[in-house]
């Protein structure tokens, strides 16, 4: 798959921006790196002057913009969430990764499906609910000090990792070939919680399951599941037990 195909399955999503000019130089930093799917959730003021003068000429990012009322209507069809986040000390219970880690995994999931980076409000970032759909999180390291970027600048940043990502599928095959598999703890952990979501949802029925969950460890089986693919099925079971 060439690059630009990998960077049109990244969407971009901004969340109640409150600064139309940080639109415009979000969609001037996408067009830079050559993605192009953006999509805003509740934007304070859209469509906009300064989001077009801020864009400097990336206007057709702008137009073909998404606008959507919820976070889940900007995620449909997305099989990977990442957030973004300014702070690490409240991220603890997600796994946190660096730009560089984050945009291969990124870009190795672009092969199979869509992906999502969300990017919060301006002044409090992500909520802990939109947080909580999102498979990993991942942070721009910076001064501890002064750790909050300015959206576009964040955008800017990410966008250029994934294009770097794209670009180099060879050292990203490397990378893959050297992370480890999945403890056996942890895929009972998941076997025990996939089976709880397939009850829930009537799936399966407990009375007759027809070696429903042997075969489905013996799928799994086959594939040597790393942890970070793992976390993705983990955090897929929460997205659909959540959803109910
Ligand atoms: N005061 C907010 C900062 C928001 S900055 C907070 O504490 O969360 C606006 C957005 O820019 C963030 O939600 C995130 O999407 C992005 N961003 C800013 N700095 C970042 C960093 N160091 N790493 C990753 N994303 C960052």
């Amino acid at each position: 798959m060439s690059a630009r195909n990998t960077l049109a399955n990244i969407r971009i999503v901004l969340i109640q921006t409150s600064h139309p000019g940080n639109i415009g130089s979000a969609a001037r930093a996408m067009k830079t790196m050559g993605l192009s799917e953006l999509y805003l959730v509740k934007p304070k003021s859209f469509p906009d002057e300064q989001a077009v003068t801020m864009s400097s000429n990336a206007t057709d990012i702008l137009e073909n913009a998404t606008v959507v009322d919820s976070v889940q209507d900007a995620l449909a069809g997305c099989h990977l969430v990442v957030g973004t986040s300014a702070r690490h000390e409240r991220t603890l219970a997600w796994e946190v990764l660096e730009p560089r880690e984050c945009s291969q995994k990124i870009t190795k999931q672009t092969k199979t499906g869509g992906v999502a980076i969300l990017f919060g409000r301006e002044n409090s970032g992500l909520t802990n609910d939109e947080l909580a759909l999102c498979h990993y999180l991942v942070h721009i390291p910076t001064n501890p000090d002064y750790s909050s970027l300015n959206l576009a600048s964040a955008v800017q940043i990410l966008s250029y990792e994934c294009r770097v990502a794209s670009e180099t599928g060879d050292s990203q095959t490397k990378a893959d070939e050297t992370e480890e598999v999945a403890t056996a703890d942890a895929m009972e952990g998941y076997y025990k919680h996939l089976e709880t979501a397939m009850i829930e949802s009537k799936f399966l029925d407990p009375e007759t399951p027809k070696h429903l969950m042997t075969r489905l460890r013996r799928l799994y089986g086959r594939v040597k599941v790393t942890p970070s693919e793992l976390n993705i099925l983990r955090g897929m079971l929460v997205a659909f037990q959540k959803k109910k």
